[in-house]
């Protein structure tokens, strides 16, 4: 064994042959490919270790049971779960498409139509997660995820759930990897942090996706939170000319106080998607 991670679960590398390829690092997991042996299928392993959890390891059980019920096209599964002294080991869907936070440097930013079909599909995603009363709290283009590398993969959400037992409120902002740009106001002034907090994001998501740039913005960490408490912000000409009143307006309806924003089932019925998913649903 060359690797310097923690000591692997026996009947984890029984099952499976866990490879080199790591899919990817985050702010407490690193997760990497995996092949079940009897299938040859391949698999995500997501290895947390349990210093991260900070004494609340006796939450972890109650969280994997609610996230192990997670079924939907949108959400990455959890399938499968192995526990040692010092890491948590969760088998889940491999998403092959890599993040969205990707794909959108490469592009630069989306078409409408494109931006609509993501949006949508998240949208989606997390009105399961909310009917089973998960809020996500960590709603960002790098949780988020192609299931494979074809023009128009299925969109799945990550890397949901476990925000409770993994940090204890601000801790999530204060984390070195990425700014906290997608955060809502009332996380920031820590009075509030139910389904509304996902559906700012979803906001900020969609803002970001149609410009290439997040809408809040600052300096360093307290001018960013600053602008973000403001809820301050704009749709520059140079950017935004060409973005019909639509995708603005609904993007309007999710950058507001917390009990004005709609739920993620109303946020589907937005005229924005009717206007531009239209021409999917005409079936020859
Ligand atoms: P963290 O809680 O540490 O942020 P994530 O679940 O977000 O962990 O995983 C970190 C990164 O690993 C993701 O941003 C993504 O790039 C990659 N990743 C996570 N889950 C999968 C998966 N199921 N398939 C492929 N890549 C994944
Ligand atoms: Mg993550």
């Amino acid at each position: 064994e060359k690797e310097h991670g923690p000591k692997m679960h026996p009947e984890l590398l029984e099952l499976y042959d866990v490879t080199d390829h790591v899919l990817g690092v985050g702010t407490f997991a690193t997760v990497k490919e995996i092949v079940l042996k009897s299938t040859g299928k391949k698999y995500a392993l997501k290895i947390i270790l349990k210093k991260t959890l900070k004494g609340k390891s006796q939450m972890l059980e109650t969280e994997i049971s609610v996230l192990s019920k997670v079924r939907h096209p949108n959400c990455v599964s959890l399938l499968e779960m192995f526990e040692t002294e010092d890491a948590v080991y969760l088998v889940t869907d491999l998403a092959e498409g890599g993040e969205l936070f990707d794909q959108l440097l490469k592009k630069g930013f989306y078409t409408e139509g494109d931006a609509a079909r993501l949006v949508y599909q998240i949208l989606l995603g997390v009105e399961y997660l909310h009917s089973l009363g998960i809020v996500h709290r960590d709603l960002k283009p790098e949780n988020l995820l192609f299931e494979d590398k074809s023009e128009n993969a299925k969109l799945m959400i990550t890397d949901f759930g476990l925000s409770k037992v993994l940090t204890n409120g601000n801790d999530v902002l204060m984390t070195a990897c990425g700014t906290p740009g997608y955060v809502a106001p009332e996380v920031l002034e820590q009075i509030g942090h139910g389904k509304p907090v996902d559906m700012w994001s979803i906001g900020v998501i969609a803002y970001t996706l149609l410009c290439g740039y997040t809408p809040f913005w600052g300096e360093d960490q307290p001018s960013l939170f600053e602008s973000i408490i403001s809820g301050e912000y704009e749709y520059e000409e140079e950017y935004w000319k060409d973005v019909s009143p639509l995708a603005k307006g609904f993007i309007d309806t999710l950058l507001r106080k917390a009990s004005e924003r709609p739920t993620a089932s109303q946020a589907l019925t937005h005229p924005w998607f009717r206007a531009v998913l239209e021409q999917d649903m005409v079936t020859p």
